[in-house]
């Protein structure tokens, strides 16, 4: 006999995504259980905060433990060329306001992960470690919770007229599901690592995101981090970085770095640590976002592409909008997909404007400076979307990109399956 526990929502992972909707379900009283695979606090990767995660953040109270955190603050970002060449940073203080949303963070996310599931257990979660979900439980087409082994390999059915799943790019349900799509151009590799001791700003450039161009094939990100360490790594198409056969992580990194001389002078004083990690074929959308019973958040409906540090504000804004969609169906008693239409569009709104922009990015003949040169009402445009305002109405400056690059259409994918359940559950 299998153990069996009864919850109003199931949530499956325990990262960004999974913890905020958990902390919002909780709080509005619900009985909520957070099951996730690991022992945290584990290494994760995506480390660099925009401005726009401030709200989700803010509206599950992590602010003041962020502002006391050791975290390196984030107030800038600069995009440097091949040659070395810096452009002037870009503060978000000039366009927002400097004590709430100006001001990010770069996060060594085993530490913040780990804090988010801290503050998500406080609101009164029930959040489970070294549980694996390994099924989702469907009873007459609804989903009615999961089964999820612990580490001793026992299983319990996990039971809940609610499910989200937050299981970042193992996507859980979509796998399960045959839902996994791809993007038609982007599909990057990323392979990185750390340094100790390597060159920083000081004040207020210290925690600066930089993008660091190689030759019209790709960039680095350097993401500098507290303890005097520096998150750095190189995005590129998969083709190009394994050229001449190369596979060795380390080899392809240490290739690269002679294309990029402001990263090779800021790396030549510092100390790697010797980990690398490469990833590969990270673009991906579900090709629905809820079935009954059921809803997707965070990098489980979709993940981009890493250059605009786009993902942990998806993740955290669909985790709490999730949880309100989730909150208003447990008090409607009415779990069918088509309630989260809404939610879906939301979340496909703000991934369809930062797509264009990531495609844009790519495009050798894109100047983002140019475009913001056309008129001062643009680059806000620009800013705002950069920063993870995602939700806006962009056909301006979507529109001062014609005749340059081509912008993609929208992906059919985001919206409810169609639902098969009856209205209220037999
Ligand atoms: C190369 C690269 C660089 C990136 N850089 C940035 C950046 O600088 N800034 C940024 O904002 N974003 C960045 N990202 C994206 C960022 O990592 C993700 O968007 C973010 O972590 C998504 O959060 P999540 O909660 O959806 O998923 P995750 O953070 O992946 O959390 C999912 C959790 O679910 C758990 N889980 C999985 N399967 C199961 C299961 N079956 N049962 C139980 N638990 C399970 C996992 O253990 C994990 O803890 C980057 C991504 C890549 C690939």
């Amino acid at each position: 006999m299998k153990r069996v526990e009864v919850f109003d929502v199931v949530i499956i992972g325990g990262g960004p995504a999974g913890c905020s909707a958990g902390a919002v379900l909780a709080e509005q009283g619900h009985r909520v259980v957070v099951l996730e695979r690991e022992k945290f606090p584990r290494y994760h990767i995506g480390e660099s905060m925009i401005p726009f995660t401030y709200q989700p953040l803010e509206r599950i109270g992590m602010i003041p433990q962020l502002k006391s955190s050791a975290f390196t603050k984030k107030f800038s970002v600069q995009f440097v060329a091949p040659s070395g060449r810096a452009s002037q940073p870009f503060y978000f203080f000039n366009r927002y306001d400097r004590e709430t949303v100006a001001q990010s963070w770069q996060v060594l996310r085993s530490e913040f992960d780990q804090m988010m599931m801290d503050n998500t257990r406080s609101k009164g979660a029930d959040v489970r470690e070294e549980m694996e979900v390994v099924e989702l439980l469907q009873e007459d087409g609804r989903h009615v919770g999961v089964v999820a082994r612990d580490k001793a390999g026992e299983a319990t059915e996990f039971r809940a007229p609610m499910t989200i799943d937050a299981t970042g790019r193992d996507a859980i349900a979509a796998t399960k599901k045959a839902w996994r799509r791809g993007d038609p151009k982007l599909n990057k590799v990323a392979v990185w690592t750390y340094y100790k001791g390597s060159k920083r700003d000081a004040g207020i450039d210290e925690g600066q995101t930089t993008v660091a161009f190689i030759p019209d094939k790709g960039w680095f990100w350097h993401i500098p981090q507290h303890g005097d360490m520096v998150s750095v790594g190189v995005v590129a198409d998969g083709k190009y970085l394994a050229r001449d056969g190369l596979k060795d992580p380390a080899t392809i990194f240490h290739r690269e770095v002679p294309n990029n001389l402001w990263i090779a002078d800021r790396l030549a004083t510092g100390t790697c640590t010797g980990e690398y990690w490469l990833t590969a074929e990270y673009t991906f959308r579900s090709e629905y976002c809820a079935a009954d019973g059921l809803v997707l958040a965070g990098d489980a409906f979709g993940f981009l592409d890493p250059v605009f540090s786009s993902g942990m504000m998806l993740a955290l804004k669909s985790g709490v909008l999730a949880a309100d969609a989730v909150h208003e169906a447990l008090e409607a008693g009415d779990f069918r997909s088509e309630r989260f239409a809404a939610y879906g569009e939301v979340m496909r709104e703000g991934m369809e404007n930062m797509r264009k922009l990531v495609y844009a990015f790519y495009d050798p003949a894109v100047s983002f400076k140019a475009v913001a040169e056309l008129d001062p009402a643009i680059a806000d445009d620009l800013t705002d979307c950069l920063s993870g305002d995602v939700n806006k109405d962009f056909s301006r400056l979507f529109g001062a990109f014609a005749g340059i690059t081509e912008l993609p259409d929208k992906l059919p994918y985001g919206v409810p399956q169609p639902g098969r359940a009856p209205l209220v559950p037999a």
